[in-house]
């Protein structure tokens, strides 16, 4: 592909953005694809002069919260310099960090809710981890916009499959209607891009952000499949066998993203994927960790007993240790005690708070008076400020979120927004 093929994308780019005001957003995984589609937006928007940059533009990001650790601390570095990038140039693009509700986070499906670790007739994963977190931020941004449109680095070349599905839509002036969310419109901006067109700008053109890709090209050097591409729907094929899926993912035969990462010398990955084979070890009904009964009462594998959930537990909070990496948090844990008591075979509420305080010699809360004084003192708080106490709740989180990426840099945009989402919400509900 030539260089003026590339200014093509670019210029369409910019073009589409003065065209009209609907604000932008991005599916931004952190694989090629996406690096591509970002780096070209960048640039697109860089090319506008100063003063008719106005558009909002939400760089998007999924975090399942069992994400490769390597790929989460690139994928934090890049949003950050992508912030940083946008504020001195006056980009007006937001990057985001979208990660699912800590009751429907991975762990607290397995070991609080009992359900198997995902395969490909049951991938419970997606929807709740990757595609709902997303849901949530468009529609309330959606709130203000009225309609938006989504930029997405889907390929045609990435599967033969995939050719059809782009080839089938329908499509006006470029754009084609996303299937769940009606007002807003998807781009593919590098839909007839080959891989090697791929790599070719990504290993010659350093990112508007700062810094080039050939760390992420040597992450891909070890395996040589797909990234897990950001998802949007149900159609989007299954993050597995991808470069970056959870470390958890069941769902692939082997974890080659994983395992290329230990051969390149991430250690802590030689216990994480000793942990899958665990996980897989216990969804296999053979081995005696599944009721016999599914949730419906009816005979067949149903979810994890509760014996099992408390082993797979205590190896957990081992592996946490071990690995030095907080891989569930204290969030999850009271709410998974909360669930055990109403398992089938229920503990008596204190099972949590014995395994964790044996594991780790700390007295855990036994019971949930903690949260309960938490979540009433956030209620007093919004009631004393005037705002919805979700809206309270959401800021915090998104402070939290900063902390421990020990940064600061967007932060005030991102609580603005979130302030603006309760003032819609305010109004809306005033007018009905
Ligand atoms: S990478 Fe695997 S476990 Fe993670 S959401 Fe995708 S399919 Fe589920």
């Amino acid at each position: 592909m030539t260089a003026s093929a590339y200014q093509d994308i670019k210029t369409s780019l910019s073009e589409l953005y003065l065209s009209d005001e609907r604000p932008w957003l991005v599916g931004f995984s952190g694989g090629k694809d996406s690096t591509m589609l970002a780096s070209l937006i960048f640039d697109a928007v860089l090319s506008v002069p100063p003063e008719k940059r106005k558009k909002p533009i939400s760089v998007l990001c999924t975090d399942t919260r069992v994400e490769i650790p390597a790929i989460v601390e690139m994928v934090e570095g890049t949003l950050d310099k992508m912030r940083k990038c946008s504020q001195q140039h006056n980009l007006n693009i937001d990057a985001n960090l979208l990660k699912p509700t800590i009751e429907e986070s991975f762990w607290v499906n397995i070991i609080g809710r009992g359900y198997p670790p995902p395969n490909r007739v049951f991938r419970w994963c997606t929807q709740r981890m990757k595609i709902d977190p997303v849901s949530v931020f468009v529609q309330q941004r959606l709130g203000h916009w009225g309609e938006a449109i989504l930029h997405l680095g889907a390929r045609r070349a990435e599967s033969s499959t995939r050719a059809q599905t782009m080839a089938g839509r329908e499509t006006r002036n470029g754009l084609h209607r996303h299937p769940d969310l009606p007002r807003v419109w998807v781009s593919n901006p590098i839909e007839f891009l080959t891989t090697e067109d791929v790599w070719a700008y990504l290993l010659q053109k350093p990112n508007p952000w700062g810094g080039d890709n050939r760390a992420l090209y040597k992450l891909y050097a070890s395996a040589s499949n797909g990234e897990c591409p950001i998802q949007i729907d149900t159609s989007t094929p299954s993050c597995g066998n991808s470069r970056f899926g959870c470390w958890t993912c069941t769902v692939v035969d082997r974890d080659k993203a994983s395992e290329g990462l230990l051969a390149s010398g991430d250690e802590r990955m030689e216990k994480l994927i000793e942990f899958r084979e665990t996980l897989l070890f216990y969804r296999d009904p053979a081995n005696g960790k599944r009721d016999n009964r599914r949730v419906n009462g009816n005979e067949g594998p149903g979810p994890l007993i509760i014996s099992a959930r408390r082993e797979l537990l205590k190896r957990l909070l081992a592996l946490q240790e071990e690995v030095g990496l907080q891989l569930i948090s204290p969030e999850e844990l009271l709410l998974i005690q909360q669930m055990w008591k109403a398992a089938r075979d229920p503990d008596d509420g204190r099972g949590v708070a014995r395994i964790v305080n044996k594991q780790r010699g700390v007295i855990m809360s036994t019971d949930l008076n903690e949260l309960n004084r938490l979540r009433e003192m956030e209620e007093e708080v919004a009631r004393e400020k005037g705002i919805d106490v979700e809206t309270l709740r959401r800021m915090l989180a998104k402070v939290e979120e900063y902390s421990e990426s020990h940064r600061a840099h967007g932060l005030p945009d991102d609580l603005l927004n979130i302030l603006k989402d309760d003032l819609e919400n305010q109004t809306v509900g005033a007018k009905k």
